[in-house]
């Protein structure tokens, strides 16, 4: 992440005003003056504006805006990964992602290498909820909607009541479904389960993020103070 990038996103100021600040010698990476601002920032580096400290510490949390094709995971011998989107390279040690999208779905998804806060986003007491766009084969009926607002009943797994919105002008065929489980294809097994079927899939929101809709398919930013705040 360029350095004036990075102070904008935390709310610094306005990319020009953040400019400016890196021009005056008021800011530091890694207690060292940076006067460029096309500078990268390494992962863990510590950036500091008039000698404050700007990070929260050396954890980072990127949210991304996952492309289609692409795998959730770290490493993969044959497919390309979340982690391959994000440059340059020595950002990515220690990063993962939380949670898991499959390879076709696409939309919000949280990197970061703080352990503890992705464990507790997963973990299942916390029922975080997650909300996806899905485009449906047909037209919801009323039928399908209470039957995923009543919870689907799978072998190994009740799914709890989730919420249904269906979007208007789509034929009822683009929904808004929050579930608050992470189970293996969830989204598209319960679709199944009602006599639908989805044929493409995007993840707006997860607990109190939101999927920006100026961040495009295939990239990245910091999580805003705001945004990090919300989580804990
Ligand atoms: N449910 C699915 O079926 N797939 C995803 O990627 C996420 C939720």
């Amino acid at each position: 992440m360029r350095l004036d990038r990075y102070l904008a996103n935390l709310q610094y100021g306005t990319r020009r005003e953040v400019k400016q600040l890196i021009k005056a010698n008021r800011v530091t990476v890694d207690g060292k003056k940076e006067r460029d601002g096309s500078a990268a920032v390494p992962l863990g580096a510590l950036v500091a504006v008039d000698g404050m400290p700007v990070g929260r510490d050396l954890q980072v949390y990127y949210l991304m805006n996952k492309p289609h094709g692409v795998v959730t995971a770290t490493s993969d011998a044959k497919a390309r990964t979340v982690l391959d989107l994000v440059a340059p390279a020595d950002l990515r040690p220690g990063l993962y992602p939380v949670g898991r999208l499959d390879k076709d779905t696409t939309g919000l998804l949280l990197l970061t290498n703080d352990g503890a806060l992705g464990h507790a986003l997963l973990a299942p007491k916390r029922h975080v909820p997650k909300t996806y766009l899905v485009t449906l084969a047909s037209p919801l009926t009323a039928t399908m909607q209470a039957q995923l607002e009543a919870g689907i009943a799978f072998q190994e797994f009740v799914s709890a009541p989730a919420a249904v919105k269906v979007r208007p002008d789509t034929a009822g065929c683009e929904i808004e479904l929050t579930i608050h489980e992470g189970k293996f294809h969830q989204v598209k097994r319960m679709l199944k389960a009602v006599g639908n079927s989805v044929t493409a899939l995007g993840r707006i929101a997860m607990g109190p993020l939101q999927l920006p809709p100026d961040l495009a398919e295939g990239t990245y930013r910091p999580l805003t103070a705001a945004e990090l705040a919300s989580l804990a």
